[in-house]
């Protein structure tokens, strides 16, 4: 058996201490109790939990790069209120977003070099190693951005028009501020 790693470890012990003080969350009902959902970044600067008051079986939060409506995004929505029961959804971006460092075509063509972690010198990407790579990052949609507001504006709107979407659930969109865990509202576009 090979050696675990010292992450491993941290991990293994933090559950051990989080199940030990479990108290009756147990008892927790699956539907989320507050009726709401949070589409947001992965951003590890980001804990939903907290810039928005979540306790456990709160409400339902949907992390992926960017905190975009992508079609699997949409896919967790859709049971979210429709076999759960939500009715009000949240999409939130954040400043200084790794999504608005990269474009489809910059990140394909690394890939296609090599799929260890390239390096960012602030303005251009490059590869330490330039074997092992794969064309599939060629098939991928990156759903990257370069205008953060229009990035919300254009998710709320995506999620707001969706055939599954009922008109009864407000969509709202907001920008999460990095430097002082702040959200400010974005207005949708007039024409949604
Ligand atoms: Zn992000």
């Amino acid at each position: 058996m090979t050696e675990k790693s010292a992450i491993y470890r941290e991990v293994v012990d933090a559950n051990a201490a989080y199940a030990a003080d479990f108290g009756d969350k147990g008892n927790l009902a699956l539907p989320p109790a507050r009726g709401f959902a949070i589409l947001t970044c992965m951003d590890a600067r980001l804990d939903p939990a907290k810039y928005a008051g979540l306790a456990e079986g709160d409400a339902h939060v949907i992390r992926n790069a960017g905190g975009r409506a992508s079609d699997d995004a949409i896919r967790s929505l859709v049971i979210s209120h429709k076999l759960l029961g939500t009715r009000e959804w949240f999409v939130i971006h954040h400043t200084d977003c790794g999504m608005e460092l990269f474009n489809g075509p910059t990140i394909a063509t690394l890939l296609e070099q090599s799929r260890a972690t390239a390096a960012f010198d602030g303005t251009i990407w490059t590869n330490p190693q330039h074997e092992g790579g794969s064309t599939e990052g060629w098939h991928i949609a990156w759903l990257n951005f370069k205008d953060l507001a229009q990035s919300v504006r254009d998710d709320v709107s995506r999620i707001r028009n969706h055939p599954l979407t009922p008109e009864t659930i407000p969509v709202h969109g907001f920008i999460y501020d990095v430097k002082n865990g702040q959200l400010v509202p974005v207005e949708a576009d007039a024409s949604t």
